[in-house]
């Protein structure tokens, strides 16, 4: 497996080079219409690129400069949803704006009484002439609150079996009926908010795909939030890495206590490893394989050594751990103070990110959730629950005349 950038002589780096001549101070219109916002999403909304030109063409921004618009919930997976079943309006009206960050998206799939069993839900929309009339409520809706748009699942057909009566739909944020109430996390932001829809009336144009089509539809949205989540930093693909804390370390002159030292080994040596397998995703899919698996396998560990970095983060903050604000380069100020240790990450984000780092093993699927996809999806092995039926595997098994399984 080659794992270096291809050099100056690529195609894309030339490409982008004369684009930014002529764009020195790109708009984020700019941006999104040339392709660079989304490269490997197909033409005209993307370039088409294959992996490693995907990764050339961040490399770019990167050394440009050039930030991408804000807007993760809708380049990240409403987007890719909208591409593979939207309507040619739908992508005419929506792509642009989406992509330049000028409409931000929100997820409404969670329920109260529906998160891992989200095929659960309850919010029901009935159609009502050329309209659809929503009533129901979401909770843990990220970004609700600055949203204009939100993707939707609801159900349309009470009687079908419960992963067939769903449909998937696009709700501006500013209708009629819609509240929006903010949730305050354990890290003090007002990230994610509970949403109350109130007879909200969606034009039958916002049905994205066909009625009682929305289960499908949310698997590719899923899929996509999961290989979202998963990049190189430690907070799902956002943050500090553990490269970076064994960094700070050194720069701080070391550590001498034994266990410090081994569980900076340890998350060191698990975020090389989570580097690696990301690399063969990409190389994967440029062999033309399939990257399922090792997706999959990268969301459960990820989430997991997330959380390490972070408590170790706190390991090597000592006492200083217990303040608000307080990072790891305070418990090592090392010769010239806390602030020469520091680096690119401020006290602050390493105090939040050890709160926030509870979360990753909870959104974007839990880590019992992930696992089960693992066991069935990866190894093969059989449903935990019977879905259909109501009842969970082992029961199903008995009733076949099975032993219970061990
Ligand atoms: C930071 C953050 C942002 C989020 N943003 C959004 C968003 O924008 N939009 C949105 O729709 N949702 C969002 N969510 C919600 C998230 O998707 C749900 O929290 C998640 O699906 C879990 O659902 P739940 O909280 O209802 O837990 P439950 O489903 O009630 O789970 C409770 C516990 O039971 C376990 N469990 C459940 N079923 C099984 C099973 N079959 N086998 C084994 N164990 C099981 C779970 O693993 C968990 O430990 C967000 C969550 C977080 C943390």
């Amino acid at each position: 497996m080659d794992l270096a950038l291809p050099g100056d002589d690529h195609p894309a780096r030339a490409a982008f080079g004369r684009w930014l001549e002529a764009h020195p101070d790109p708009t984020p219109r700019q941006l999104g219409a040339a392709g660079y916002v989304a490269p490997h999403w197909p033409r005209p909304w993307g370039l088409g690129a294959d992996p490693v030109t995907q990764l050339v063409i961040d490399d770019e921004l990167r050394r440009a400069g050039v930030r991408r618009p804000f807007n993760q919930i809708g380049i990240g997976w409403a987007g890719p949803t909208l591409i593979h079943a939207g309507t040619e309006a739908q992508k005419e009206r929506y792509l642009p704006p989406l992509l330049a960050g000028e409409e931000v998206w929100c997820q409404l799939f969670s329920e109260p009484d529906a998160g891992s069993d989200l095929a659960g839900l309850s919010t029901r929309a009935v159609r009502d002439g050329d309209e659809w009339v929503v009533r129901g409520q979401k909770v843990w809706t990220s970004f609700a609150h600055m949203a204009a748009l939100g993707i939707l699942l609801a159900r349309t057909d009470p009687a079908a079996p419960k992963h067939r009566g769903i449909s998937y739909f696009i709700c501006p944020m500013d209708a009629p009926g819609v509240r929006i109430r903010p949730i305050v996390d354990m890290t003090g932001d007002h990230a994610f908010n509970e949403v109350f829809l109130d007879d909200v009336r969606l034009p039958a144009a916002n049905l994205v795909g066909e009625v009682g089509g929305g289960w499908a539809l949310a698997k590719v949205t899923l899929g996509n939030e999961r290989v979202s989540l998963s990049g190189e930093g430690a907070l799902w693909g956002q943050g500090p890495t553990a490269a970076d804390l064994v960094d700070l370390v050194r720069r701080a002159g070391g550590v001498r206590d034994p266990l410090v030292r081994q569980h900076l080994a340890r998350v060191w040596s698990e975020g090389e490893i989570l580097r690696l397998i990301r690399l063969r995703t990409v190389s994967a899919v440029v062999a033309g394989r399939e990257p399922g698996a090792e997706a999959s396998v990268r969301k459960a560990l990820a989430d997991d050594h997330g959380q390490r970095v972070m408590a170790v983060a706190q390991e090597v903050a000592g006492a200083h751990g217990q303040l608000a604000g307080a990072g790891p380069a305070q418990g090592l100020p090392g010769a010239g103070g806390p602030a020469a240790v520091a680096g690119p990450w401020s006290s602050e984000t390493w105090a939040k990110g050890y709160l926030f780092s509870r979360a990753l093993t909870i959104g974007g699927g839990t880590a019992e959730v992930q696992r089960n996809i693992i066991a069935e999806r990866v190894l093969g092995l059989p449903h935990d629950v019977d879905v259909d039926a109501g009842r969970s595997w082992a029961d199903a098994h008995r009733a076949a005349g099975a032993p219970p399984a061990p």
